[in-house]
């Protein structure tokens, strides 16, 4: 028999007739021939309103009670849901986190999945139940209730639907798929019918709050097919599968956070251990940074300046207070007026010149570009808050987003595709007892690298465009860029990697380029090479980062430049150093490899 999870987010359970509403769903796909397990949120802005009682109380709740608070949402919603489905004449039982078994870490508001017991799901299923499962919440050893972070409940869903080896988990929610971004900020923005788990990932990661990007991780890890559609109508809605949309376009969607902020710390000695003393400061309160730039400066001493979401610009201001010291910077800089827009695809790694598109269209529509990072499926811009609506449009426009690519799979399709897809091989090998533990597929070495950076570049819109157009049509393909800040002048550097081969043809442009706009500096690096951490959910396990600084400086190896995504991290180092680097590192990630 066929088991399918249903997971109704806030809104699709927000009053009685809502409710009423999904329980029919579940009842209909009952007597269709289905075991049915369903996920509930929370009813409504239930959960906010919860958070704001709690910060009527006093501003810094204990954690534990927080998720108490918290938890107390979902309840309410499962037991509603049951009641209805009684009501509706079929057979239905809820259960809280610690009933379905669902154990966690004890990091409260943002619990990791440790493992699911199935049994008693199971046994509820065979004896004819619906089973009403409350999504976002767990209990961890000592049985205190924890949450698994805002959006969790698709987390739930997946988990679920991953251990129980369901046949589909569909989510259900308050617009008909995934778009090629947020439609309630763009209304131009399209439908996909399908879009790959690597870049619903990274999109998710990235601002899409259609999935909690952790779902994202477990449904790669375990093959499970999830279908994003409306709670409102039986429409079908976008497949996240292993296959992407088209095999050709470079960019299948655009994602933005509104509310980022941009952190520098000035003038850390340029020695091993500086980034390690600094990040692991920030990792050990669970914050995920993003767009880490670290600029080498000419007097010994660098400039590193990385984002993090706004909300946790105090924490991490306040992790940086106590490293500071001992870590030997001249000080710290910030500006929370800042917004993070990204392009993701799976086929940009293949193309050239997608990133000089993407600054083309800022320049056009008159945006500074203020920070840079890539990564082989997405490219971030870090711009002005106030400019970030115009932004997104920008660049949703430049890579044709709102129209549907020539090749764009359709719906028969995606079916077919996924039963001949290979889902087994990284399934079997995960160890039961840490479902989300850190998965990394493997650990890797890029030699014959060159690095080119450029100082002293001004910080005025189309300045990062005009670069990577001239180096494009010089017919170069650049593999990595970053672009951050460069000293207290405002202006900024920017470093690309290129192939080796490509080096002196890159030296000739850059000094055409920093000619025409009188920049600082010109360095390169003939012998570098790139090492390359593979996985999935790299950057929610803030860790890794971490553990690479750690065994890089352990050996006294200087990181010259690192990009964080979901699926990899990547660390450009002298290349004399790399074959004991790469030992090291999968020495050090040994456990996690699979
Ligand atoms: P739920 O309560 O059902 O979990 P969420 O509010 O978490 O719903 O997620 C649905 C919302 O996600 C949509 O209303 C939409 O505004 C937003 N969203 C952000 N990015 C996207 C995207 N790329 N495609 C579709 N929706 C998106
Ligand atoms: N109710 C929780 C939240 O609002 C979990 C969820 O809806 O996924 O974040
Ligand atoms: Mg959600």
């Amino acid at each position: 028999m066929s088991l399918i999870v249903q997971k109704f987010g806030g809104t699709s359970v927000a009053d009685v007739e809502k409710i009423r509403a999904a329980a029919r769903k579940a009842i209909r796909a009952q007597r269709q021939g289905h075991q049915v397990v369903m996920v509930v949120s929370a009813m409504g802005k239930n959960t906010d309103v919860l958070l704001d009682l709690a910060g009527q109380i006093g501003e810094n709740p204990p954690a534990r009670e927080m998720d108490m608070l918290l938890s107390t949402g979902e309840q309410v919603s499962v037991a509603l849901v049951a009641m209805a489905i009684h009501e509706l004449g079929a057979k239905a039982i809820s259960l809280t986190g610690g009933q379905i078994g669902m154990k966690t870490d004890n990091s409260f508001s943002k619990a990791r999945i440790q493992s699911i017991s199935t049994e008693r799901i199971q046994r509820l299923l065979s004896e004819g139940n619906i089973v009403v499962a409350a999504g976002f919440q767990g209990i961890d050893d000592d049985l205190n209730i924890t949450t698994l972070g805002r959006g969790g409940s698709d987390t739930t869903a997946v988990a679920l639907a991953a251990v129980l080896g369901a046949d589909a988990c569909e989510i259900y929610t308050d617009v008909d798929g995934v778009y090629t971004t947020d439609p309630r900020k763009l209304p131009e923005a399209r439908r996909v019918e399908v879009i790959s788990y690597d870049e619903m990932l990274e999109l998710a990661s990235l601002g899409a709050g259609v999935m909690h990007s952790r779902s994202i991780e477990f449904a790669k890890k375990f093959g499970v097919p999830i279908h994003v559609r409306s709670s409102f109508s039986d429409t079908e809605g976008t497949m996240i599968v292993a296959e992407p949309e088209s095999m050709t376009q470079p960019v299948s969607g655009a994602a933005m956070t509104a509310d980022e902020a941009r952190v520098t710390v000035l003038g850390v000695p340029d020695v091993p251990g500086k980034s390690l003393q600094i990040f692991s400061a920030i990792a050990a309160r669970k914050i995920a940074v993003d767009m880490v730039v670290q600029n080498v400066g000419q007097d010994g001493s660098a400039d590193i300046s990385f984002t993090v979401p706004r909300g946790e610009l105090n924490a991490t201001l306040a992790a940086l207070d106590s490293v500071m010291k001992s870590v030997g910077a001249k000080g710290i800089t910030h500006d929370d007026e800042v917004s993070k827009v990204s392009v993701v695809g799976m086929n940009m790694a293949r193309q050239a010149n997608v990133a000089s598109r993407m600054f083309r269209a800022l320049a056009d529509a008159n945006v500074n570009i203020q920070m840079i990072t890539t990564s082989e499926i997405k490219i971030s811009a870090l711009v002005s808050k106030r400019q970030s609506a115009d932004a997104l449009r920008a660049v949703h426009e430049a890579f044709d987003l709102h129209i549907r690519p020539a090749d764009a799979k359709n719906w028969k399709q995606i079916k077919a595709d996924r039963s001949e897809a290979d889902f087994e091989t990284l399934v079997n090998r995960l160890r039961a007892d840490a479902l989300e533990a850190l998965t990394l597929t493997g650990i890797s070495l890029t030699n014959d690298q060159a690095r080119v950076t450029l100082h002293g570049v001004p910080d005025r819109p189309g300045i990062a465009a005009d670069m990577f157009e001239m180096i494009g049509q010089a017919s170069i393909f650049v593999d990595m860029i970053v672009q951050g800040y460069d000293g207290e002048d405002g202006s900024t550097s920017v470093s690309l990697t290129v192939e080796k081969k490509d080096l002196a043809k890159t030296i000739e442009v850059a000094k055409t380029i920093q000619a025409k706009h009188g920049m600082r500096d010109l360095q390169s690096a003939d012998h570098i090479a790139k090492i390359t951490v593979s996985g999935i959910g790299l950057r929610s396990h803030t860790h890794v980062a971490t553990l690479l600084f750690d065994r890089l400086a352990a050996d006294n190896i200087n990181v010259e430049m690192i990009n964080t995504s979901e699926l990899q991290v990547n660390a450009v180092i002298d290349a004399t150093n790399a074959a004991k680097a790469t030992d090291s590192l999968k020495k050090a990630f040994a456990e996690s490899l699979m």
